[in-house]
């Protein structure tokens, strides 16, 4: 029997609306709350997340402004736009759109956004209080999916979680949230050996790779909960067969387009052997978006609550 679709797109709008509704709430105590996105560079994947993520602020009644730097940037320019940024009362988070372009320090600039705007939770002030359980922004991503779990009813507690991927951005700080919610946690990563038999005692499997279709049949338990992270762009046509078949919709629609999106988890293994499942697109993705904005407003209101807004 076919499993059940967890409908990112739903989730996430249902996300979004809470956080407008907490957004004109607070608007009401003088001022709506403030998102700035610094974009350094010309990459064209990252153009468009800053985009929807600005879009989907303003729309949900947050402030937001986009703060373009050059590919070439100096790291001078780059902190002070930051200071400027940590320096300004109207701004409650700070998004540092990754990847910076080569030469530029990440961790180093993401330790200069104050840990009060830190809306991606990325600061190692917040990753000590995520590690620790304290309170503090949680990264987008990975909090999104254990808000899924919430408003979805997928119990958490005493059940096996396997995490492939151990990326700060992604893998670690879901493992980090699944162990606060009392799951048993395993992480995987490129030398974990026997990864299909891991994967396969899962009850909750995540998978946040980066290679397409990684984890096929032998890795997914029956009755499995199935988050798949993954978003990979295929461009060849022999692997969309393989991945969805030959008279697959998918197949008509990458015709039509040159490319599709596909997760690091099989399409069709995934929807055969899960209970329920994200697909890709259309499941994780929209949860990151949802997630920023509720993190924003949580921080203004932590801001406020502090006399700094
Ligand atoms: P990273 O490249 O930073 O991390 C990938 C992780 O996968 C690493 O820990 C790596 O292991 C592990 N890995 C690589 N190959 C294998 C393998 N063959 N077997 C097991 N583990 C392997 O990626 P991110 O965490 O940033 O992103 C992961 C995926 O999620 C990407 O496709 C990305 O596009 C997507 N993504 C989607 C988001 C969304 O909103 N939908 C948001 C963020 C990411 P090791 O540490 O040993 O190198």
């Amino acid at each position: 029997m076919a499993g059940r679709i967890l409908d990112g797109k739903k989730i996430g709008a249902a996300i979004r609306a809470d956080a407008g509704e907490a957004a004109r709430d607070f608007a009401g105590g003088g001022r709506p709350p403030g998102l700035a996105v610094v974009l350094v560079g010309d990459d064209p994947a990252s153009a468009i997340y800053v985009r929807g993520k600005v879009r989907a602020s303003r729309k949900a009644g947050i402030r937001s402004e986009t703060h373009r730097l050059p590919a070439d940037a100096t790291a001078e320019a780059l902190g002070a736009r930051l200071d400027a940024l940590n320096e300004d009362s109207g701004v409650d988070g700070i998004l540092l759109q990754l990847p910076l372009p080569r030469g530029l320090d990440a961790g180093k600039f993401l330790a200069r956004i104050r840990p009060d705007k830190d809306v991606d939770g990325f600061h190692p002030v917040n990753v000590g209080r995520l590690a620790s359980g304290a309170p503090g922004p949680r990264p987008c991503t990975p909090a999104g999916i254990l808000e899924m779990f919430r408003r979805k009813g997928v119990e958490v507690a005493g059940r096996r979680a396997v995490v492939v991927g151990r990326s700060n951005i992604v893998g670690k700080p879901l493992a980090l949230l699944l162990l606060h919610a009392h799951a048993t946690v395993t992480i995987c990563h490129s030398r974990t050996r026997d990864l299909a038999a891991l994967c396969s005692q899962a009850d909750i499997l995540c998978a946040a790779v980066g290679r397409a279709g990684l984890l096929g049949a032998d890795a997914i338990r029956p009755g499995a909960v199935v988050v798949d992270v993954g978003m990979n762009r295929i461009v060849d046509e022999t692997r969309v067969r393989e991945l969805f078949g030959d008279r697959s919709r998918r197949l008509t629609r990458f015709r039509r387009h040159g490319y599709t999106l596909v997760g690091d988890v099989d399409p069709r293994a995934m929807r055969e052997r899960a209970s329920r499942y994200t697909p890709v697109p259309g499941g994780v993705g929209p949860l990151t978006i949802a997630t920023l904005l509720s993190n924003t407003v949580e921080l203004a209101r932590a801001r406020r609550a502090a006399g700094n807004g």
